[in-house]
């Protein structure tokens, strides 16, 4: 991975941008940052976000983009008036960006979706013959190739050999599709994404990219890489929640049916039949998330905007901080597909030996204030390789990570492993809630969604002594 010195951070940004001491300090401003929440001890502390691989914060750029829209806010491919046509002309410059971003080729296509999941789905109706995926991917990128009896490789013990058993499968039986990650949400390992369509394209088969975990981290040059479809989430890449791209070759999409029947997909509907658009409209029936799409590209633009050897060195330092501070507790153990292979991005999975992994994720938020997942993490095939419990507690970081985010998760892992929980937790049937819940959720919410946990009322142990940072 890059590496940068402070000083060659600080000049690689663009005229007017600083940047900070690597890994020290975000490298985005963000919405929400610098959030308090309750920890169950009594009083707030700030909310370390280690969860960026689920959803990550919105970058300020993005809401402001958004705000500008909203006063415009108008119908979007129809209306004639002004408001009408600044919705129409911001959808489309979403397209253009959300392209430019990908590095799409020349006659690629952008079709907007709703995520991930949504636009690997629409690339399953539209892939013109057999596919080939490994084991290790996310539900996303396996089960909509499940689902059409997909060609399974088992990734091996190396890199190399996984790559190896997928041009021995390319090579054994033709496939229209090689469908892989690009980076693991699990390991956080990355795949050689341009090398791997060399080899897809030298059997005859198109290579679709996951993007998901990739894009936020790594800029991805679709044209340069060979990578024939992309396919990522907003609110992965810092955008809020709504949308997400499909992004590829034309034949295909042109010739599938369309992902949607309705308004918007069509030239001519008459009653014995219609015609259908060409894409990306063939594959956008009925009104379009307009927000979502600026949101979207209004965070494509800015993450495409940081010097690249800056993000690597930010996230590469923290997570080289958060490795070693894990390595350094006795009962932790990562999960690794390839401990050989060094490309990264700043995922890290872990179990510690004798606490179950949701009563880890539970004592974290409860006690410290330390947003993480567990479970597993919608790759229950990899997990059921890699944790003998099937389960793992995964920090993720981004942009907006810093070092002291990192601290106060080994700090408390490093509690955790040497004297237990200062708190009380309810047993596995209720999935380890702390018992009492004291955090109340906000006044808005509360009467909605009640407590944080359901246990919010019972009795439990006084706190010791509130945590501090
Ligand atoms: N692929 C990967 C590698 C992911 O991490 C995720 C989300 N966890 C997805 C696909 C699905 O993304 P979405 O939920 O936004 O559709």
């Amino acid at each position: 991975m890059t590496t940068l010195t402070v000083s060659q951070a600080r000049s690689a940004g663009p005229a007017g941008q600083q940047f900070p001491a690597v890994g020290g300090v975000p490298l985005a401003e963000f919405v929400g940052a610098g959030l308090r929440v309750p920890v169950v001890l009594g009083g707030t502390t700030r909310y370390v976000n280690l969860d960026y691989a689920a959803s990550a914060p919105a970058l300020r750029a993005v809401a402001d983009r958004v705000a500008e829209l909203l006063p415009l806010y108008s119908s979007v491919h129809r209306g004639a008036g002004y408001a009408s046509a600044v919705c129409t002309g911001a959808y489309e410059w979403a397209r253009d960006e959300i392209a430019s971003f990908a590095g799409a080729g020349d006659g690629d296509v952008v079709v907007i979706t709703r995520n991930t999941t949504d636009a690997l789905n629409l690339l399953a109706t539209a892939a013109a013959g057999p596919v080939v995926h490994l084991d290790i991917e996310h539900h996303a990128n396996l089960l909509p190739w499940q689902v059409r009896q997909g060609r399974v490789v088992m990734a091996r013990a190396t890199l190399g050999e996984t790559i190896d058993a997928i041009e021995a499968e390319l090579a054994g039986r033709p496939a229209a599709l090689l469908a892989v990650t690009g980076a693991s949400n699990v390991t956080g390992e990355c795949l050689p994404v341009a090398e791997l369509a060399r080899i897809a394209h030298r059997h005859g088969a198109r290579i679709a990219v996951d993007g998901a975990q990739l894009v936020p981290h790594r800029r991805i040059d679709m044209a340069a890489a060979g990578v024939d479809y992309l396919a990522f989430s907003g609110h992965k890449l810092y955008a809020p929640f709504g949308a997400g791209a499909l992004v590829g070759r034309r034949d295909w999409l042109d010739a599938a049916p369309p992902y949607l029947a309705g308004g918007g997909a069509v030239h001519q509907v008459r009653l014995a039949g219609t015609d259908w658009a060409g894409s990306p409209a063939r594959h956008e029936a009925g009104t379009p998330n307009v927000v979502g799409a600026v949101a979207l590209a209004a965070a494509c633009r800015h993450v495409a905007s940081l010097p690249a050897r800056a993000v690597a060195a930010h996230e590469g330092a923290l997570l080289r901080r958060l490795s070693d501070g894990l390595d350094q507790i006795g009962g932790v153990r990562t999960l690794r597909l390839w401990p050989d292979e060094a490309d990264r991005i700043g995922v890290v999975s872990f179990t510690v030996d004798g606490w179950p992994t949701p009563l880890v994720a539970q004592y974290l938020s409860a006690e410290h204030g330390i947003g993480v997942r567990d479970g597993r993490f919608c790759a229950h095939p990899l997990l059921a390789r890699l944790s003998p419990a099937g389960t793992a507690v995964r920090a993720s970081l981004g942009l907006g990570s810093r070092a002291d985010d990192v601290d106060r998760l080994a700090a408390a892992l490093a509690a955790l492993a040497g004297h237990g929980p200062a708190w009380t937790y309810a047993g596995a049937e209720q999935g380890y809630v702390p018992l009492p819940d004291p955090r109340a959720l906000p006044d808005w919410l509360t009467a909605a969604a009640g407590p944080v946990s359901p246990c919010a009322s019972g009795s439990g142990q006084a706190p010791p002594s509130p945590p501090t940072g």
